[in-house]
């Protein structure tokens, strides 16, 4: 095994560069993963333009997709030279927060060795690869209480079709999850980037009948009919709100999911939704949200609004995978680009600035 890799890693404000690194030690209940396909997630972008702080030197990335190259001693059920899947978001599942049923915001491992945790909640920490542990964009990376966190993948599926179920389609069938989909519901989804796409193949899994969608880009809008979409929405060509009150009589829309974290968005999404219905939100915002009075019914409306950060475990990842493997739904077709990690500055540079019809980029080691 070699002593060093090569990794992606956060050098400052626009300069995300490879370097050399050495490997890591693996821990009793850790496991190392040899990278075969990775990719770069639009909080990668947050990160490069320091919108979102991370430590210098940390090798960024969280959707990883490889082979078990060494487990910890205490890690059982899995074989060195398995194909494996790990959760973007990746916590450790004895924790107070998992144990409540909110695994993602457990931060348990953050506090100091020797002290009793009171209770481990801290929001987001469960996002720990390219936040606050070294990510997936390199050659190998320590999966942490991997136990926990590593998914076999199943025979007959490719890096590729795979390659969603770590962040976009784990975040994305959430934003349908958390929306209350009933069977013949009509449902909004704003914004049609990979994590929206899969928002709207949720919305139709699970059994939304009326699915309207909006984004500025009519190729998003194209493949977006691909994923379930009924109705198409271009917000640069009409008032999506107006558009979408008449569409559905006045009513509104059962549920509205958003995917982008803008106060456009968000504030469409609750003023197109009936009063009794269910906001989904699963945008990164960086700034205040401020909710229209009106909108909100002055606080009567019985809305629900939801948030949500991935989620993760093999529990999770088998599930998803399963949903690939019958064939239900195929997202390898989102991966347009393909570099190799040497390349990985231009990959970055392509997908920041969503060039060339870009949805996602695989990222191949070797
Ligand atoms: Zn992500």
């Amino acid at each position: 095994m070699p002593v060093m890799m090569k990794a992606a890693v956060f050098v400052e404000p626009g300069r995300i560069e490879l370097a050399d690194k050495p490997l890591p030690d693996v821990g009793p209940n850790d496991a190392l993963m040899r990278i075969t396909t990775t990719t770069i997630c639009g909080t990668d972008i947050h990160i490069l333009k320091g919108e979102y702080p991370v430590a210098k030197g940390l090798t960024v990335g969280h959707e990883p997709v490889g082979i078990i190259e060494k487990l910890g001693s205490a890690v059982a059920g899995y074989r060195e030279g398995q194909r494996v899947i790990a959760g973007a978001i990746c916590p450790n599942f004895n924790s107070y927060a998992a144990m409540d049923g909110n695994p993602s915001q457990d931060g348990s491992y953050l506090i100091p060795k020797g002290l009793c945790g009171p209770h481990g909640y801290k929001a987001t920490a469960g996002w720990r690869f390219g936040n606050l542990i070294d990510g997936t964009q390199a050659e190998y990376v320590l999966v942490p209480d991997a136990q926990a966190n590593l998914a076999p993948i199943p025979d007959g599926l490719t890096d590729e079709q795979v390659l969603m179920c770590p962040d976009i389609m784990s975040t994305g069938f959430k934003g349908a999850e958390n929306a209350n989909i009933k069977i013949g519901d009509t449902v909004a989804v704003f914004a049609q980037g990979p994590i929206g796409l899969c928002a709207t193949a949720g919305a139709r899994l699970l059994g939304a009948t009326t699915i309207i969608v909006v984004d500025g880009n009519d190729q998003r809008l194209a493949v977006a009919r691909r994923m379930g979409a009924d109705v198409t929405l271009n917000f640069k060509q009409c008032d999506v709100v107006d558009e979408i009150m008449k569409l559905t009589g006045g009513r509104g829309v059962d549920a509205s999911i958003e995917a982008l974290g803008t106060q456009a968005t968000f504030e469409s999404s609750l003023r197109v939704l009936k009063p009794g219905g269910t906001l989904s939100s699963l945008g990164v915002y960086s700034s205040d949200l401020s909710i229209p009075l009106s909108a909100f019914a002055a606080g009567l409306g019985d809305h629900k609004i939801y948030t949500a950060l991935c989620p993760g475990g093999k529990e999770r990842m088998r599930r998803l995978m399963n949903v690939l493997a019958s064939g239900r739904l195929d997202l390898g077709t989102l991966v347009t680009h393909h570099y190799k990690l040497d390349d990985i500055v231009a990959a970055y540079e392509l997908f920041a600035n969503q060039r060339d019809g870009v949805l996602k980029v695989a990222i191949k080691p070797n």
